[in-house]
């Protein structure tokens, strides 16, 4: 076992249980909490979270790792009330999302690094909370600020043990280019997860990455541009090939998002009723048909998840 930090607190890797890898609660831009407070509805948000999780708890879901760093407005105290009304764990993250702010552009990885170390090791906005993971994005490539931030992440996981998870542009194999600098800066590749992997259906980058030793996040779902009956089928490809210990599964879901159009908004959960459900009651039935076992789903779903956390 090992102690992954979640925004209730300190918790056994090995009782996180079912794990959905990348998700979020409120999205918005950095500063807007502190500046125009009443441009976020947080009240919505915390509500409205709670009852979505409330329900995917309900149907087995007991952990979500929030992938939300400061450029995506992360809020603490927004995502301990819902950890709290809902009883998920989740996991928060430190790192940097594409807004990168351009006080960071013209840093070194060593100035960034132990902003991130501190929020792994001592707290966040002010809390005791920890992050358990570092963000890192990039697209639709690796710009120059982009790498300073990989770079940044890389120290931070050295100096702290904390896992990578990154936000790729999977059609233009931007995973290639992460894993090129992480392997630059010697982070244990076992500890770094590639993510939106399934926006991608080239099974050839995609074994590719993880021939190198990296976890895939295939965590898009429905997802744009390929159908999700698509993702699955690469998805039982990839267990078919033997690489069902290296996946983890998500939706990059979002309660609430400042970025989106009011109608935007209006017809999300249209085109997603099932929100934080949607992998239990559409992805995991139709693996079952294609063949899977409940074994390999276990694995994606729970086991995964933890060999991620504790490296093994
Ligand atoms: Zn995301």
């Amino acid at each position: 076992m090992s102690i992954v930090n979640t925004v209730l607190g300190p918790r056994d890797s090995a009782s996180l249980g079912f794990t959905l890898s990348h998700e979020h609660i409120l999205l918005s831009s950095a500063g807007i909490e502190d500046t125009f407070p009443e441009f976020i509805d947080k009240e919505f948000a915390i509500k409205e979270g709670i009852r979505q999780l409330s329900e995917a708890k309900s149907e087995g879901v007991e952990t979500i790792i929030d992938l939300s760093t400061m450029d995506l407005g992360r809020n603490i105290q927004v995502i301990r009330e819902v950890s709290e009304g809902s009883g998920v764990n989740v996991v928060v993250a430190t790192g940097t999302w594409l807004d990168i702010p351009r006080s960071f552009a013209n840093a070194s990885p060593d100035d960034i690094a132990p902003l991130y170390i501190r929020e792994l090791t001592e707290g966040i906005q002010g809390t005791e909370t920890k992050a358990g993971v570092i963000k890192v994005a990039n697209e639709p490539e690796v710009t120059d600020a982009g790498e300073i931030i990989l770079r940044a992440a890389a120290r931070a996981h050295r100096a702290t043990g904390a896992p990578i998870y990154t936000h790729t542009m999977a059609k233009n194999r931007v995973g290639d280019r992460q894993v090129e600098i992480f392997i630059d800066e010697n982070v244990d590749m076992n500890r770094v997860c590639i993510g939106h992997s399934n926006d991608s259906t080239d099974i050839g980058y995609l074994t590719g990455l993880m021939d190198k030793g990296v976890w895939l996040g295939l965590d898009r779902y429905p997802g744009q541009g390929v159908t999700w009956q698509e993702r699955t089928k690469v998805l039982f490809d990839l267990i078919e090939r033997g690489y069902g210990t290296r996946l983890m599964l998500s939706h990059d879901w979002s309660v609430y998002a400042t970025m989106m159009t009011k109608q935007r908004l209006a017809e999300r959960p249209l085109q997603n009723p099932d929100n934080y459900l949607f992998i239990t009651r559409n992805v995991l039935p139709m693996l079952l048909e294609l063949g899977a076992d409940q074994e390999q789903i276990d694995d994606l779903m729970i086991h995964n998840p933890r060999h991620f956390w504790e490296g093994s």
